[in-house]
């Protein structure tokens, strides 16, 4: 397991900026490797990235009009 005894083992935490890819290139990677292996957090990443990319698109939307 992770040598650092205060990590987060899951990385939940780091979803949110990995999604808008506000990471450190290191953080980016750890997460990275992680949702390959887990699949609850691998769930979570894809519920995030779907709110964002909603988001997105409604920011888009207020722009055009
Ligand atoms: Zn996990």
């Amino acid at each position: 397991m992770s040598a650092d005894p205060g990590d987060d083992r899951h990385v939940r935490l780091l979803l949110g900026a990995y999604v808008l890819d506000a990471l450190e290139a290191e953080e980016t990677c750890r997460v990275a490797r992680h949702l390959q292996g887990c699949d609850g957090c691998a769930r979570v990443y894809v519920e995030v990235a779907e709110a964002s990319a909603l988001l997105a698109l409604l920011r888009a939307e207020d722009l055009r009009e």
